[in-house]
């Protein structure tokens, strides 16, 4: 019998990432094409993506067993349909996104939200491997989050739950994209690093020359992400009181700064939670990079296979 690959497709506002991963989670072949406009559009990109990977996988004697998809936005996961708007992806809400794979390529396809599938990624083959429950962040444009509780990603009664980053942590705060005021992602992605530096940065979004900065002694560009840091420790603070998990990880492009933002993370949470809830919590940073994305959406197909 020839071995078995999962193909994971990881779908973002910009780029489509795509790869064959096998039962241990070892990404076999990736690649990423851009994301078509529509909703069409994009689910014959997949199907075109998922054909190349079974040639790929067929002239390697591997056998293409079952597809899984990340998607931005609320996903119903127990029938593959995109549920909730993704304000970076028009005309995407309301996809039947397992049900028409499934009847152009006759596989197994699974859908979960993207921030599930990263979080199942690093609990089982990265950061959180070893522990039962944890809490996943991405820190990027936006602040994206997945919880596992028992090995279980937990994905509320309708699919809607498990966002840290349109908690409120400040009443009447800044506006944020989602409507309401005062969200862990309006006070604490790259756009807050900025408007706390104060000053242009070389290149869009750049936190990374921020972070270049604090580590030569730049007080203002130290303070930035120290203010940052604090408006998410406060977020975490609160989900360590409801959740009380063993880890805590921290992905996505700011979770390069590394050191100096964990730091005053650990820092804040002293503030934020009480001592019971904090008590052994580990906080640390992502493993899998940019792959985890496409590497959980695999998994979750080996798993409903
Ligand atoms: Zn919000």
């Amino acid at each position: 019998m020839k071995n078995k690959v999962f193909a994971g497709i990881d779908l973002g506002g910009t780029f489509i990432k795509f790869g064959l991963v096998d039962m241990s989670a070892q990404v076999i072949f990736k690649s990423s094409v851009p994301t078509p406009k529509g909703r069409h559009a994009i689910l014959c990109e997949f199907e075109r993506v998922i054909e190349l990977m079974r040639q790929m996988a067929q002239d390697r004697g591997l056998r293409l067993q079952a597809v899984g998809v990340g998607s931005p936005g609320i996903v119903n996961a127990t029938i593959g349909k995109i549920i909730g708007r993704s304000p970076n992806i028009p005309g995407w809400q309301g996809a039947e996104v397992g049900k028409a794979l499934a009847k152009a390529t006759g596989l197994k396809v699974v859908v979960d939200n993207d921030a599930n599938v990263m979080a199942l990624a690093e609990h089982r083959f990265g950061s959180g491997k070893g522990f039962g429950s944890g809490l996943y962040i991405t820190v990027g444009t936006g602040i994206g989050s997945g919880i596992i509780l028992n090995n279980q990603i937990w994905r509320g009664a309708r699919f809607a739950g498990a966002e840290i980053g349109h908690t409120i942590i400040e009443k009447d705060g800044k506006p944020c994209k989602c409507g309401k005021r005062g969200c862990v992602e309006a006070l604490a992605a790259t756009s807050a690093f900025i408007e706390y530096y104060g000053r242009k940065t070389p290149e869009p979004g750049g936190v990374k020359f921020i972070f270049d900065r604090a580590k030569q002694g730049d007080i203002r560009a130290k303070q930035a992400i120290a203010a940052a840091a604090d408006y998410l420790a406060c977020g975490i603070g609160s989900a360590l009181e409801l959740l009380n998990p063993e880890v805590i990880v921290i992905g996505g492009g700011i979770a390069a700064g590394g050191a100096v933002y964990l730091r005053a993370i650990r820092q804040g949470l002293k503030k934020y939670a009480s001592t019971s809830c904090r008590r052994k919590v580990v906080v640390k940073t992502a493993q899998l990079g940019n792959d985890a994305g496409l590497i959980g959406a695999a998994m979750l197909a080996n798993y409903a296979h």
